[in-house]
């Protein structure tokens, strides 16, 4: 592959106002969170043209990755990424299409119109999206450790409402310098989530369930990261802390990737011709997926109309039609729970792209202080020369599976229905638009199959398990093997104990 001169990228805080820190990206990988409470971003943005776009066409995912991934994490080499890359979207763990030179591809297209384009991200190891991000970070911390001369293991702890768990266990899992611990609310999660967490392979990993809620797990992880008496005995046994969470510049990197790679399939497959302009449709919840693409087109992926996709939780429609964020709402649990959220933590990195530090820091304040901001009307006509704000209630949802499933014959899952239907309603407002539209697929219609199977048939399943049984009797389609079975599988974590015994549980992984 070409190796041609790299600007060197540095990353600052979003709120640091006079530039006071610039530090490497590895760095910013070590560290998650900023100090002063921002999250890292680079200073300048690397630019890709045509003739790259081109050339990217050509290679494998992994070979796309180190390239795309080289040009923002520029004290990482080239070898090194690619290693990376091949070993975390391998065949074995990605069940994705094999392409026409028989090379396996992790996000396939699925086109169900002249128009409409969907990416399907959800071929890893735990069916959704997030493995896209979870299968590289850790080996990207890992290495950081190398790099930034840490001594000693990152320890991470993990509090989970479901599928973010799975998926960094799956990621964390035997991966070189780093151990993982997750706690799930024992009454909290599904009957498939609880299976998949507690049947975890892998020989530097726990998980134990916790007599309570979410707020429960959070607030005792929260609370030992705090214990001094937990850290000494972590750093007796060589370990740190560390967080898996998805405000790490670690975890939006590798989402830039895919964005690159679907523009040059889409070129390939002749739906558009390379330099041509597409909208995307992203499902959203901490606006993660959708910043990832926006740092694609501001690098020069060329882009037109990026639309966040929203369920009832529509603080995000709100925020982009009004200009207003305000989190003092009311909650709605829906059957797209992954984007069930009132703060989408990587909002701040959009504000601070479009206005600044000093801004950003303002907007965050009264947003921890008073649970509303609203931004500046030159911020907000930035935000909307290119995004558009949608939302799908728990109807426009059902009735968008019912729909794709049967009109084109494609089987949805809840939050990528929640995406087509968003990308509908942009279409019906702005009839004259005549780019494509990729749609973001973000998981499996296997891992929600309850709510995919009486969206379908008007009728509740008899319980969770038989659910994807049925969904394929009807619909002839396969579950993904890692969903199939998974009630043989041997339990390993059977243990549920009480918030108070967090601490003990954690100390005693260390001292294994
Ligand atoms: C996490 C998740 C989302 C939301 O992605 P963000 O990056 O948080 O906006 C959407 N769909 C699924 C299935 C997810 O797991």
């Amino acid at each position: 592959m070409s190796r041609f001169y790299i600007d060197e990228i540095k990353y600052v805080s979003t709120r640091d106002t006079e530039k006071k820190e610039l530090i490497d990206s590895a760095e910013a990988i070590r560290r998650g969170l900023a100090p002063d409470g921002g999250l890292y971003m680079p200073v300048m943005l690397p630019h890709f043209g045509i003739s790259e776009l081109s050339m990217l066409s050509k290679l494998s995912y992994p070979e796309r990755a180190a390239f795309v991934l080289r040009r923002y994490l520029t004290d990482y080499d080239e070898d090194e990424l690619i290693s990376m890359a091949e070993a975390a979207y391998s065949a074995d763990k990605f069940d994705g299409v094999v392409d026409k030179k028989g090379v396996a591809n992790p996000t396939p297209l699925r086109r169900l119109s002249s128009r409409d384009t969907v990416m399907e991200l959800w071929h890893g190891p735990t069916s959704a999206f997030k493995d896209m991000a979870l299968q590289l970070m850790p080996r990207l911390l890992s290495a950081a450790l190398e790099k930034t001369g840490v001594k000693g293991d990152a320890c991470i702890l993990v509090a989970t409402s479901g599928d973010t768990g799975k998926a960094a266990l799956e990621g964390y899992k035997d991966v070189a310098r780093t151990r993982i611990m997750v706690f799930y609310p024992a009454e909290g999660v599904s009957v498939v989530q609880k299976l998949q967490m507690v049947t975890q392979a892998g020989e530097n990993v726990c998980v134990a369930g916790v007599d309570g809620n979410f707020d429960d797990a959070q607030t005792g992880v929260k609370r030992i990261f705090r214990d001094e008496k937990v850290g000494e005995a972590l750093r007796e046994k060589g370990l740190f802390f560390s967080s898996a969470n998805s405000i790490n510049w670690g975890r939006l990197a590798p989402q830039i990737v895919y964005y690159f790679s679907a523009y040059c399939d889409m070129a390939s497959e002749n739906i558009i011709k390379l330099g041509d302009e597409i909208d995307i449709t992203v499902p959203t919840g901490n606006f993660g997926n959708i910043f990832a693409a926006y740092i694609a087109a501001a690098s020069g992926l060329p882009v037109g109309k990026l639309i966040c996709a929203s369920n009832t939780n529509k603080v995000l429609t709100d925020f982009i039609n009004d200009g207003v964020y305000d989190r003092r709402r009311e909650f709605f649990t829906t059957i797209s729970p992954s984007m069930d959220i009132l703060i989408s933590s990587n909002l701040e990195r959009l504000l601070y792209m479009l206005s600044g530090p000093a801004e950003t820091t303002e907007y965050m304040k009264a947003l921890s202080e008073e649970g509303v901001y609203k931004i500046s009307s030159k911020l907000h006509k930035a935000v909307l020369s290119r995004f558009a704000g949608y939302f799908a209630d728990e109807d426009a949802c059902r009735a968008a599976i019912k729909e794709t499933y049967e009109r084109k014959h494609y089987l949805c899952d809840p939050h990528t229905a929640v995406a087509l239907a968003c990308a509908e309603q942009y279409r019906k407002e702005n009839p004259d638009e005549k780019r494509k539209m990729l749609i973001v697929s973000t998981a499996s219609p296997y891992k929600f199959a309850g709510s995919v199977l009486e969206a379908i048939t008007g009728q509740a399943a008899k319980d969770e398990l038989s659910a994807a049984a049925e969904l394929s009797a009807l619909t002839g389609t396969k579950p993904p093997k890692q969903l199939v079975g998974l009630e043989n599988r041997e339990v390993r974590f059977p243990g549920v104990i009480s918030p108070d015994e967090m601490a003990e549980e954690v100390i005693k992984f260390a001292e294994q």
